[in-house]
Parts: structure tokens; C-alpha cells; sequence
């Protein structure tokens, strides 16, 4: 296999992503925020495509689906347990499933949270995590449906992938997510290059996603509530690491 991934722009701020084997031509997408620049990357790349892997139900990331559906006749593939509140699905994915399009072999993982029913796709050989807006880059999806518990859950079976793991995250928030990041871990140095590093990528109108999990592990305040470090700069020292993540949490969601 050789496989090749493109960032695919939409609405506002949301990303797709298509990820291809150039040699059997096989080719799945995640996301459907809206189908016009999801078809035309897919007609650049050969016009082929599989299957179309959706994270969760919110408009913003189904609103696309039905057309490029029928447009493409790829396979509509989301959680199990959100088959309900998303579009017809040809196969319905649970936690820790794995399973194949074509040669692309892909692994399900629930991630409670954001919504009840979210899921992001791991894909070994891609070395790439499509989270959805479970994790962002230097932030985390906000708790629309769960507790911060099962957020701080979902984030540290992510965490637990390998490093080197690229992160393909639902928004292009980084810029955003950094100010408040900044805000509650002022001395971080990675955080700093990171900070540096985005500020270019906008300036320069490109994506600051991927990143590697190795990356946000040191940068991401999300990812780092059991830092006791920052346990203590929020008050927090020696409490339970998901304490410190609901306070994040709660902050960020008011950070202005
Ligand atoms: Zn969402
Ligand atoms: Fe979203």
C-alpha cells in the first residue's frame, strides 16, 4: 500500500479527510460537512470512493453525507449506537471493532463525551486517528452529551495509542485552543513552539493539523490534567486527574 492523505476544507472551520491507497486505488473519507469540496477532492484523486466514515451525528459533520453517497456509492459507515440519529448506514461500527475497506484496515474506538454515541477511526498503517471533535489539536470537544468523566475516559484510550500516531481532528480550532492552552500552562516550551508554529501555518492560510500525539501530549492542557504541575496552577494539586480535566473544561468553555 501507498497511502496518501488529503485535508479536505470545509464550511467554516470543519475538516474532512480522504484517505487513499494509491496503488489499489481504494479510497474512504471521514467527515461530511458538506459535499462540493469533499466530490471535488474526490474526483482529483481518480473519482473512486469506498466508504464514508462518519465520528458523529452533528450537522456539521453528516450535513454532506446523503449526496456524496449517492454521487459516489460509497459505504455509509458510523457507530452502532448513534444508527438511530445518522443517515442509513451500510455498516455500523462498535468500540474496539475492527474491520477493512478494501486493504484499508480501520479500528473503531467509542469516545463518550462530546456525544454518547462518538466514535473516531484508527488507521494502524496510516499511522492517522480521525477524533473527530472528541480531540483537537491542543483541545477537546465540548461536553454536549457526557460527563467529563467519560471524556477524560475517551481521551486516555487516545492517549494510550502510539506516539508517533498523526492526529486528524474534526475543526481547525488550533489557534483558538493554543490562547486558552497558554492561559492555564504559561511556562510550557513545547507549548510555545507549538504556538510559534501555528501562528505561521494560519498567517500562511495552511492547516496546523496533523499533529503527532507525541506532540499533544506535551502541548494539549487536555491531555495533561494528570500533570501535577498544572494540578497545581489550578488549584487542583493531588486531586484526581479528571478533576483537574472538568475544571479545564469548565474554564475553556468560558475562556474568552
Ligand atoms: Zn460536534
Ligand atoms: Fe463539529
Amino acid at each position: 500500500m501507498v497511502l496518501k492523505i488529503d485535508v479536505i476544507a470545509c464550511l467554516s472551520d470543519n475538516y474532512a479527510y480522504l484517505l487513499r491507497d494509491e496503488e489499489s486505488g481504494a479510497a474512504v473519507v471521514f467527515d461530511a460537512p458538506e459535499a462540493a469540496p469533499i466530490l471535488d477532492a474526490v474526483a482529483a484523486s481518480g473519482g473512486r470512493l469506498d466508504a464514508l466514515l462518519l465520528t458523529h451525528h452533528h450537522g456539521d459533520h453528516i450535513e454532506g453525507a446523503a449526496e456524496i453517497v449517492g454521487r459516489t456509492g460509497a459505504e455509509l459507515i458510523g457507530a452502532a449506537a448513534d444508527a438511530h440519529r445518522l443517515p442509513p448506514l451500510g455498516r455500523a461500527v462498535t468500540d474496539g471493532e475492527s474491520f477493512a475497506v478494501g486493504p484499508l484496515g480501520l479500528r473503531g474506538m467509542a469516545t463518550p463525551g462530546h456525544t454518547r454515541g462518538h466514535i473516531v477511526y484508527y488507521a494502524p498503517a496510516a499511522r492517522a486517528l480521525f477524533s473527530g471533535d472528541t480531540l483537537f489539536s491542543l483541545g477537546c470537544g465540548r461536553l454536549f452529551e457526557g460527563s467529563a468523566e467519560d471524556m477524560w475516559d475517551s481521551l486516555l484510550r487516545l492517549a494510550a495509542l502510539p506516539p508517533e500516531t498523526f492526529i486528524y481532528p474534526g475543526h481547525e480550532y488550533t489557534a483558538s485552543n493554543g490562547r486558552f492552552a497558554l492561559s492555564v500552562d504559561p511556562d510550557n516550551a513545547a507549548l510555545a513552539e507549538r504556538l510559534a508554529e501555528v501562528e505561521a501555518l494560519r498567517a500562511a492560510g495552511r492547516p496546523t493539523v496533523p499533529v503527532t500525539l507525541k506532540r499533544e501530549l506535551l502541548t494539549n492542557p487536555f491531555l495533561r490534567a494528570g500533570d501535577p504541575r498544572l494540578a497545581g496552577r489550578l488549584g487542583l494539586a493531588g486531586r484526581p486527574a479528571v478533576e483537574a480535566f472538568a475544571e479545564l473544561r469548565r474554564r475553556k468553555d468560558t475562556f474568552r
